[in-house]
């Protein structure tokens, strides 16, 4: 019997492998690739002619599917090396092609292609996930000829569909702008796509201007959203051609130019795309769940999303008495993790404890902070260096050739690689002497400009090289070597909101403790590409309201900034109650759909956000009025069962409502605000 069954699956003429959800086929007749999760369908195909093109996307929960047009082939391969341009009109041939299981619950296509000169070998990885309707995909180059050549042009997101004659709606994210001349705090922005071809553009990653995601629907909110793993600067395009049937995706890697060895390798950047069926709120979910499945760095254990406290209250003014007390006191209202913000060391550059600041030693506040229950943080801009720093005046040439001017300091290239080995030998040396449990990453655009002739890398490739090379490579080797240090991504606020972040960091700063309105218009805009743990807000407030605190409550971890030795004792147990509120809420929150019930928040008009956990059935939503006239909000929460009946309850109200779904949705139930600058929260639980 074994014999019959090794045979048949010898001859057979569709290789198939098939694991839990995955249904991986190879039919080497047509060399023809079928890749299916369950939950969409891929199709690729290498033609006779040695045409490497996809076929077809396909939502299986819907029927929806996003085919290729026959007259504009669509590969997933598009670079330009050394001139020769690899896209859907290079001819391949196979040289390999395999299947298996990865990490998180993955499938993994791998197909390496050799083109017809012999001067390229091309791996594509092809990846699906359980329950996610997406595929994501990454492409590397190996040189096959006997001299160096040169990467010149990458696209990350190099898909091409047939448009159906649809029209099309697009929705792209802001990002921070911590230079502060556009005032950009996550603002979204959905327009209709023009059809004549005008492309619709996203600049992201660090210094950017966008989020590294795009989302679009039809007319029949038939929608695709895409993501990139890139944190240099990279352009994102979408358009449409009418007059040629399609719809083109892409998103290229800016200013490449990666010299690449003999038998040495290029790795494009992955990136993901997905489908979707209804609004941006649905896209932003879908988008939200692959990334916690498959790419997030995972969270801390415990409970998390933390409370923090972090000590910029104080700006540089830091002290270990101060901080001592803070600790003692922060501890007291609830908070898990302390951060010793800038200010802690000698200088920007000068990794060691300043022993003015800190007679008894930086060891021994750490130790405190440990012994009151709570994780030790510490701030660390490690690709900036102050003029008079020991390491600038050991090596002055380690500057990039474009400064950040981050406090008066200058940028470090970590594209040249005696600067980032020097950096990750500070990152653990740091970690151990002070037993540092979380890094709050800062400093001025973290992927830095350098043109410099006298570094490792190419000087016309720096995106790429401090990208990759600089900023990743870091990351991952202190993350190696001291895996239960956690990361927070900043650099003066949320301006590299890209997918290589989500992989590398737990949270994300979002704006830049810039008050109660301010933070909640930044968790509405970054709540659409980023699951709602990357949207950490600094809380400036002196002084507490519950307008106030709850301002902070939806996302991320909260981080207190109070200078606790001078608040009042109305705001000390005002902080320590709503803190407890804010535990109560986090996971639902961490793991919920977001729903983004009334427009951005704006001082004169009520806002409300909510987020609705399937799991149990249950939503949460937090309304604040600033200076609206309306003393009430009518809410009509989403994602509720029709027929399911709840029990809806508030913090301050004491009336307390007994709803269908259905009645829910449609008639909705009255939320008090009787103050302005008052808020809200609603809790929805079926009973
Ligand atoms: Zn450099």
């Amino acid at each position: 019997m074994l014999y019959w069954v090794i045979r048949w699956l010898l001859l057979s003429p569709v290789l198939a492998v098939a694991a839990g959800p995955f249904a991986f086929r190879y039919d080497p007749a047509n060399q023809r690739w079928t890749l299916n999760n369950g939950s969409i369908e891929a199709v690729f195909s290498l033609s006779t002619s040695g045409v490497f093109a996809h076929e077809r996307l396909t939502n299986l929960d819907t029927g929806d599917s996003w085919r290729a047009s026959p007259q504009n082939p669509s590969s997933p391969i598009r670079l330009t090396v050394g001139g020769a341009i690899y896209g859907p009109r290079t001819q391949y041939r196979l040289v390999s092609q395999s299947a298996a299981a990865i990490p998180r619950d993955g499938y993994r296509q791998t197909i390496v292609l050799e083109d017809f000169p012999g001067q390229s070998r091309i791996t594509l990885d092809l990846e699906m996930f359980a329950g996610q309707p997406v595929l994501r995909h990454a492409v590397s180059f190996v040189n096959l000829r006997p001299e160096t050549v040169s990467v010149n042009f990458a696209d990350m997101l190099p898909w091409i569909f047939r448009d159906e004659n649809e029209q099309f709606r697009v929705f792209r994210v802001n990002q921070w702008d911590p230079g502060g001349a556009r005032a950009e705090n996550f603002e979204t922005a959905s327009a209709d796509l023009p059809s004549n071809g005008r492309s619709f553009d996203i600049f992201s990653g660090t210094h950017g201007r966008h989020c590294g995601w795009v989302a679009l629907r039809d007319s029949d909110n038939r929608g695709l959203f895409a993501g990139w793993e890139f944190n240099g600067r990279a352009r994102a395009q979408v358009r449409q051609t009418r007059a040629a049937g399609t719809l083109q995706l892409a998103a290229s890697v800016l200013e490449l130019h990666h010299p690449v060895d003999p038998n040495q390798e290029f790795r494009v950047p992955a990136s993901f795309i997905g489908l979707f069926r209804g609004g941006f709120d649905e896209a932003g979910f879908r988008t939200q769940r692959f990334a916690e499945a498959a790419l997030a760095k995972p969270a801390p254990a415990g409970g998390f999303p933390y409370v923090v406290w972090d000590s910029w209250g104080y700006a540089l003014d830091i002290e270990e008495q101060t901080l001592r007390a803070n600790a003692e006191t922060a501890a007291r209202l609830g908070a898990e993790l302390f951060i010793v913000d800038l200010g802690w060391a000698l200088r920007l550059g000068d990794w060691q404890a300043d022993p003015a600041k800190f007679p008894s030693g930086l060891r021994a506040l750490s130790a405190y902070v440990h012994s009151l229950g709570m994780k030790f943080g510490l701030h660390f801009a490690f690709a900036e260096a102050a003029a008079d720093s020991q390491v600038l005046r050991d090596h002055p040439d380690w500057t990039s050739s474009e400064n950040g001017n981050y406090f008066g300091g200058h940028s470090l290239c970590l594209a040249h690689r005696p600067v980032r080995d020097w950096v990750i030998q500070q990152a653990l040396r740091m970690i151990d002497d002070y037993a540092v449990d979380w890094i709050l990453q800062d400093g001025e655009d973290m992927v830095k400009q350098c043109t410099k002739t006298t570094h490792t890398h190419d000087p016309a490739d720096s995106n790429y090289a401090n990208s990759v090379e600089g900023l990743d490579a870091v990351l991952a080797e202190v993350q190696r070597l001291r895996p239960n240090t956690y990361w927070e991504n900043c650099e003066n606020g949320g301006n590299m909101m890209t997918f290589q972040m989500v992989r590398n960091y737990v949270t994300s700063i979002t704006n830049d403790a810039s008050g109660a309105l301010s933070s909640r218009q930044a968790a509405f805009g970054v709540t659409y590409p980023f699951p709602p743990r990357y949207s950490d807000r600094y809380m400036p407030e002196q002084e507490l309201t519950p307008y106030v605190t709850r301002s902070f409550m939806f996302g991320g971890p909260w981080i207190v900034m109070n200078r606790t030795l001078e608040m009042s004792p109305e705001s000390l147990e005002l902080a320590a109650s709503e803190i407890a509120l804010y535990k109560g809420m986090r996971d639902l929150i961490r793991d919920g759909k977001v729903f983004h019930l009334t427009p951005r928040p704006a001082q004169d008009r009520i806002d409300a956000i909510e987020s609705y956990n399937a799991a149990a059935d249950s939503a949460l939503v937090i309304v604040s009025r600033p200076l609206d006239p309306d003393d009430f909000y009518l809410l009509k929460p989403r994602g509720l069962r029709p027929d399911n009946t709840y029990r809806v309850r508030f913090q301050d109200d004491v009336r307390t409502y007994t709803m269908t779904g259905a009645q829910l949705a449609s008639e909705g139930v009255r939320v008090e605000l009787p103050e302005p600058f008052s808020a809200e929260i609603v809790y929805i639980s079926p009973i």
